[in-house]
């Protein structure tokens, strides 16, 4: 479940004291569109929340939505948190992201599908056609003739892998609104504290969860082997 900020809320409707989420604006987990929703709320409540369904204004497929009391949560707000189950693969995250290459996708998505399906040989074959579709998105002219692994060695040549960290260093540059934010100058409302921990998990990931990703799947397959 993927909980929905309050900006993402266009309006909403009266259920005694509680204000309830009537139509919300957010990512489909069907389409990965920014999908209209309105809800259509199942008022056999109990304790903790309400039950809700929505049709994606782009796709017009089906989620479904809770909406939390939060006095439940131990909180006495009046108004209500609401979460869109979004089990979405890893897959469907980048599907729509206009930056990675169609031909790379679809490398990408055979690469999971023949693995799902068992085709272990498929999977190898697939694997590497992502990783040379991937050097050749950064390297429009790769060297012909040259190993994966040289090809690979020239990656830093042509993409700056700094650049996350140097944006970072800019964000928080005093005078900066992230700046102010950090140092209580600026108050942190609800939404601009889940962009904050959004950029934490980003950076952690970038840092140390996928260079421990390879050191681990490295040490794994020389065990194989
Ligand atoms: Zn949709």
């Amino acid at each position: 479940m993927r909980r929905i900020i309050s900006g993402s809320i266009v309006s909403y409707s009266q259920y005694g004291h509680l204000k309830i989420p009537k139509e919300v604006k957010t990512k489909c987990p069907m389409c990965t569109k920014n999908g209209r929703f309105t809800l259509k709320v199942n008022y056999q409540a109990n304790r903790v929340g309400l039950f809700s369904e929505g049709i994606c204004s782009e796709c017009k497929e089906l989620s479904s939505f809770v909406i939390m009391f939060t006095d439940y949560l131990g909180n006495t707000s009046e108004q209500a948190e609401l979460y869109i189950y979004d089990q979405r693969h890893p897959l469907q995250q980048i599907e729509n992201d206009t930056v990675i290459p169609d031909d790379l996708i679809r490398a990408y998505r055979s690469a999971i599908n023949v693995q799902q399906s068992k085709d272990n040989s498929a999977t190898a074959v697939m694997s590497k056609r992502v990783l040379e579709g991937v050097i050749k998105h950064f390297q429009s002219e790769p060297k012909q003739g040259n190993h994966l692994a040289e090809q690979l060695e020239q990656l830093p040549k042509h993409v700056d892998f700094t650049k996350p960290i140097v944006t970072l260093s800019q964000m928080v540059k005093p005078g900066s609104h992230l700046n102010k934010i950090l140092e209580l100058e600026h108050e942190l409302d609800e939404d601009m504290a889940e962009l904050l921990v959004d950029l934490l998990g980003g950076l952690m990931e970038y840092l140390y969860i996928l260079p421990s990703k390879m050191e681990t799947i490295h040490q794994q397959m020389n065990q194989r082997f």
